[in-house]
C-alpha cells in the first residue's frame, strides 16, 4: 500500500493486524489507490473523511483526530515535522472556505483498531443496502438540502460514529451539583481565582516537593502538577497530587495524551478520584520529538485531549466506560482543558475550544501570555460561538528569571512564541533580567483581571516557585 500511497505524511500507511481476507484486500488495494492520491487516505479503517473537509486527519504525526494541537509554528507549520504546514490547520481553512465550519464540531471517536489498515467501502455499501439504494440515490442527487443531508448522515454517520461513542456537535452540561472543588466552587462565586504550578521532582525524594507546596499554598486555590512536561519523565502527577492532597491542599491533576491509553486513563481517573483527586486537567501533551534522546514513539495518540474529555464526562454524569460497562461509585470530576489563543487564527482556535466546552471542559488553562491585548480578538470569537458563559478561563502568565529562560520558551516550547518586544526587554535589563521578568507578568496580570470572561490566573512558574507570593501580593490579587 505505502508504495501506491502519496506519502505526505512520509511513514507508510497502516496495515490490518491480521490477515484478511483475498476479497477485503483487494477491496483495500482498490481504496488506497483512489482515496490516497485524492484524500491523503492513510487506511486508519475508521474514516472521518465528510467532517474534516475531505482531508485525511491520520496526516498529522500525533494521530490527531479532533482538530489541531496547540503545537503550530507561527508559520502555521507542524511542530513535529516542521518541513510541513500543520494538516489540521490546512482542513479548517478549507472547512471555513467551503461553509462547513460546524461540521468540524462533530466529537469524532478515537480508532477502533481492530479495523485499522482495513477498507470501509465494504461498511458504506452494507449502510446504503440497509437504507435502501435506491433511496440513498434519491436524497444525494435531490435539490432539496435537507433531504441530501438527511440521506448522507444516515449512511456516513451511522459509520463514523459508532454506537460505543455517538459523538456529537452540543453541547453537554454537567448535571447541577454542588462544586466538587474548591476551584470550581470559587469559580461559580465569581472570584478572581489564583492557581499556580509546582514541577514535579526528577528523583523520588519529596522534600522540595513539600517544600515548594508548602510556600505556595497560602496564596493560590489550587496547584497543578505537570505531567512529564517537554515529555521528559518525572514524579508522575498523580503522586504529586497525593502529597498535596496530604498537605490539605487542593491539586489540578494534569494528563497527557501523549502517556495514556483509552485503558490507564479510565483506570487512573477512578483511582485518583478515590484518593480524593477532582480537578482533572487533559492536554495532549508535548511531543517527543523535543523530549530527551533516544526519541520516543512520535505516533502515539490512542486518544486525543477531546475523546479524553468525552470519555471522563460519560463516566461522571453517566457512570459509564467506553466499553459500555456502568458502575456504581460515579467518579467526582471538575475537568479543565489547555488552549492556546495565540497558536493559529481565533476564529479557528474558538472553533477547536468551542469542541472541548462542548465535549466537558468546565475550564480552561491557557497558554503562555506575553501580549494580553492580543486576548481580546480571541475573547470576541469565544463569545460569538456562544462559549464564554460556559467555561472558566485561567490565564497562563509565567515570570521570567532570565533572558535565557524566554528564548528557551520561544525555541523549544511548542505554542510559545516569544514577542519581539519581550525579548528586547529581558535583553535590555541584563543582570536584572529576572526583575523585569515581574514586571512583565504583573503587567500581563494587570491588564487581563480587567478583562470580560477571564477568571483568573496560573502562574506558570518555570521552577521559580518562590516568586508565587511576591507576584499574588504586588498584583494586589487577594490572598486566596
Ligand atoms: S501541529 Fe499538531 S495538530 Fe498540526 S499536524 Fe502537527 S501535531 Fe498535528
Amino acid at each position: 500500500m505505502s508504495g501506491i500511497k502519496p506519502a505526505r505524511r512520509w511513514q507508510p500507511a497502516f496495515f490490518p493486524f491480521k490477515r484478511e481476507s483475498f476479497g477485503k484486500r483487494l477491496l483495500a488495494k482498490v481504496e488506497i489507490c483512489v482515496k490516497g492520491p485524492l484524500f491523503g487516505c492513510r487506511m486508519c479503517g475508521n474514516c472521518l473523511l465528510q467532517e474534516t473537509a475531505f482531508i485525511c486527519p491520520m496526516e498529522c504525526p500525533k494521530g490527531m483526530r479532533n482538530g489541531p494541537c496547540g503545537g503550530i509554528t507561527p508559520e502555521k507549520n507542524c511542530y513535529v515535522d516542521s518541513t510541513r504546514k500543520c494538516i489540521w490547520f490546512t482542513i479548517y481553512k478549507k472547512a471555513l472556505k467551503t461553509g462547513r465550519e460546524e461540521t468540524l464540531l462533530e466529537v469524532l471517536p478515537p480508532l477502533d483498531w481492530s479495523k485499522v489498515g482495513t477498507e470501509t467501502w465494504g461498511d458504506v455499501v452494507r449502510q446504503v443496502r440497509k437504507i435502501g439504494t435506491g433511496k440513498f440515490i434519491g436524497g444525494i442527487i435531490s435539490a432539496n438540502k435537507t433531504r441530501k443531508a438527511v440521506v448522507w448522515d444516515s449512511v456516513f454517520k451511522t459509520i463514523r460514529q459508532p454506537e460505543w461513542w455517538s459523538g456529537d456537535s452540543e453541547y453537554h452540561e454537567a448535571p447541577p451539583r454542588e462544586p466538587v472543588t474548591e476551584l470550581e466552587r470559587k469559580f461559580r462565586k465569581g472570584e478572581f481565582v489564583v492557581a499556580t504550578e509546582v514541577s514535579p521532582p526528577i528523583g523520588a525524594g519529596t522534600d522540595k516537593l513539600i517544600r515548594d507546596i508548602e510556600s505556595v499554598k497560602p496564596f493560590v486555590t489550587a496547584i497543578n502538577f505537570t505531567d512529564s512536561s517537554s515529555a521528559r519523565p518525572k514524579m508522575s502527577s498523580i503522586a504529586c497530587c497525593k502529597v498535596a492532597i496530604d498537605r490539605e491542599t487542593e491539586p489540578v491533576f494534569q494528563i497527557a495524551a501523549r502517556d495514556s491509553s483509552r485503558t490507564s486513563l479510565q483506570s487512573d481517573i477512578i483511582g485518583a478520584n478515590a484518593i480524593g483527586i477532582k480537578n482533572i486537567l487533559c492536554i495532549s501533551g508535548d511531543n517527543s520529538v523535543i523530549g530527551p534522546s533516544p526519541t520516543s514513539n512520535m505516533n502515539i495518540l490512542d486518544i486525543d485531549s477531546v475523546q479524553m474529555l468525552w470519555i471522563l464526562r460519560k463516566m461522571r454524569d453517566d457512570g459509564l466506560y467506553l466499553d459500555g460497562r456502568s458502575f456504581k461509585h460515579r467518579p467526582d470530576l471538575f475537568l479543565g482543558a489547555a488552549t492556546s489563543p495565540f497558536a493559529s487564527d481565533p476564529v479557528l482556535q474558538a472553533i477547536k475550544d468551542q469542541k472541548k466546552v462542548n465535549a466537558g471542559a468546565q475550564f480552561f488553562q491557557t497558554n503562555l501570555v506575553f501580549e494580553p491585548d492580543r486576548l481580546d480578538l480571541w475573547l470576541e470569537q469565544l463569545d460569538k460561538r456562544n462559549i464564554l458563559n460556559k467555561v472558566f478561563i485561567l490565564i497562563g502568565v509565567a515570570p521570567l528569571k532570565s533572558l535565557k529562560i524566554a528564548q528557551y520558551l520561544h525555541t523549544n516550547v511548542p505554542g510559545v512564541s516569544m514577542p519581539e518586544k519581550i525579548m528586547k526587554r529581558m535583553e535590555k535589563a541584563g543582570e536584572s533580567a529576572s526583575e523585569e521578568g515581574v514586571q512583565i507578568a504583573l503587567e500581563v496580570i494587570d491588564s487581563v483581571k480587567r478583562k470580560q470572561g477571564i477568571n483568573g490566573i496560573h502562574i506558570m512558574t518555570l521552577s521559580w516557585e518562590s516568586i508565587v507570593q511576591r507576584i499574588v501580593t504586588e498584583s494586589g490579587l487577594n490572598i486566596q
